[in-house]
């Protein structure tokens, strides 16, 4: 088990360091994770990010390069917020993970969050709908309620 384990985070960690090399520059502008959670680019997942928990319910984040270049660069701090939300927030619902996002960009960035709301409105806008998540213009809300300065 002991065993088991030390090669688990040896793995974690050797993933999180690749990561540092694979991320976007443009993904880690004006904020940063308050723990680290190993992150890596899977060009085949169906999402933008993608959190998960490993056995041991430890998290890691993927996203996806190819719907990222679709993306403004603000909302992908924004996204790699978001997905913080769900790993290190614990939390599962779309909305609150949005609303964690817009709490800890805020508290270092709030001229960043300006801009996310820019770009939640004016490039997403009507777009972004489905069963979880919310429209830009929903998403934008959600934001402006939950930023704190
Ligand atoms: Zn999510």
């Amino acid at each position: 088990m002991r065993r088991v384990s030390f090669v688990m985070a040896l793995v974690l960690m050797v993933n999180s360091m690749t990561f540092a090399q694979q991320i976007p520059a443009g993904m880690m502008m004006g904020w940063q994770p308050p723990v680290v959670v190993p992150e890596s680019m899977n060009p085949n997942i169906p999402y933008a990010g993608l959190t998960q928990f490993d056995p041991f319910g430890r998290p890691f984040i993927m996203y996806n390069p190819v719907i990222l270049g679709t993306l403004p660069q603000p909302l992908w701090v924004f996204l790699r917020a978001h997905e913080h939300g769900h790993a290190i927030g614990r939390l599962a619902g779309e909305a609150e993970a949005d609303c964690w996002a817009a709490r800890e960009i805020s508290k270092v960035n709030p001229d960043l969050v300006d801009q996310i709301v820019w770009h939640l409105i004016n490039t997403l806008g009507p777009r972004g709908g489905d069963a979880t998540h919310g429209n830009g213009y929903q998403m934008a809300e959600v934001v402006q309620r939950c930023r704190v300065r």
